[in-house]
């Protein structure tokens, strides 16, 4: 294969290392991983063998094709959004895949299908998925065999009293559903506190170097590294603009370099003249003009060597980032393109 101008830089050991620091956070609950959206971009067979090799033994996916990718790896997935008609032959054949029914009619249609182990979502105050903790009380779970109880934080990078109520309210279910575990805290929800973790937290962007509140400042490692090959050097005199519309004007004369990137990769137009490159040694080249579908330019006055064909490494620290750009980290990391080369270090 062709090596791609595009390459994302994919570190196992801050991969490990993150999952360690959440495993630890945890307290005496396992922790599991978020790998849904194909590892949050970074290639979820990639993930799911260095944590299953760190000793993670839980993932979460959001659709039985999502799971069905993961066959080969004979570690245990959830599938977050349950299951729907289409997905049952494939739900019934699967081994080490558990749907997280959360509607009335999702639990009607695993019991009627007769169904295996499940895992249940219960809603406590986010009215995205889950049953109702009335539905439970009714008895509407009666004779299921569930393994994990779950149920999700809707605002647990804030310090909002929703997280509590939900806390609270989560608890209540305790032993009232013959659900082998409990699960409520995502990355977030982990910083909140040992109430918070129960017997299995589901981390997922924390993993991957994210930094979803002040809790985890200075405790989680950068993963994910774009880097670009730089397709040609030119001198831009001064008075003249870069790239459409000309947003840009050069008020002396300025070496720039043309990038192989662009918003088709996920480089969004809200870099334009906002982004940072690095040269190998360092040097900070800002992104001039605007982002176009796959070009980006930047300044490289500050270093005269750099030349066609040398790659370039683009600022991508999530946090910062995402302070920069205005993107979430989560948008930031998952939406990086087909383009990109994965490459674990
Ligand atoms: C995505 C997701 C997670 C992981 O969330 P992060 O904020 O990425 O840690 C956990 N649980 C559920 C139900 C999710 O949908």
């Amino acid at each position: 294969m062709i090596p791609s101008p595009l390459r994302l830089r994919l570190d196992s050991d801050a991969l490990t290392a993150n999952w360690r620091t959440l495993a630890a956070m945890s307290g005496s609950a396992a922790c599991g991983a978020a790998v849904k959206a194909d590892g949050y971009g970074l290639g979820a067979r990639d993930v799911v063998r260095r944590l299953a090799g760190a000793g993670c033994r839980d993932f979460f996916v959001a659709t039985w094709r999502e799971a069905l990718a993961l066959a080969e790896e004979d570690v245990a997935v959830s599938v977050l959004h349950g299951v729907r008609d289409a997905d049952l032959p494939a739900a019934l054949a699967a081994r080490n895949v558990r749907p997280v029914l959360s509607s009335v009619q999702q639990i009607r249609r695993w019991r009627e299908a007769g169904g295996g182990a499940c895992d249940v979502m219960v809603d406590t105050g986010m009215n995205r998925l889950g049953i109702r903790p009335e539905d439970v009380a009714a008895g509407l779970l009666d004779g299921l065999g569930i393994e994990t109880l779950m149920s999700h934080l809707a605002s647990a990078d804030e310090d909002v009293p929703l997280n509590a109520l939900q806390c609270e309210r989560f608890a209540a279910l305790r032993g009232r559903t013959g659900a082998r575990r409990m699960s409520l805290a995502n990355s977030a929800g982990i910083g909140l506190g040992a109430d918070y973790a129960f017997d299995l937290t589901r981390p997922g962007i924390a993993l991957y170097g994210g930094v979803p509140s002040p809790a985890f400042e200075g405790r989680i490692a950068q993963v994910v590294t774009p880097q670009a090959q730089i397709l040609q050097r030119r001198l831009v005199p001064a008075g003249q603009g870069v790239g459409y519309n000309l947003t840009w004007t050069a008020t002396a004369d300025t070496e720039i370099a043309i990038l192989n990137l662009g918003y088709a990769d996920g480089y969004l137009r809200c870099f334009s003249g906002r982004g940072l490159a690095r040269s190998a040694d360092g040097v900070a080249l800002p992104v001039v003009g605007r982002v176009s579908m796959d070009l980006t330019a930047i300044d490289v006055g500050a270093a005269p060597d750099l030349a066609e064909g040398d790659w370039v490494t683009i600022a991508y620290d999530l946090p910062a980032t995402s302070a920069v750009s205005g993107l979430s980290q989560y948008e930031l990391i998952t939406g990086l393109g087909a383009r990109f080369d994965r490459i674990w270090d």
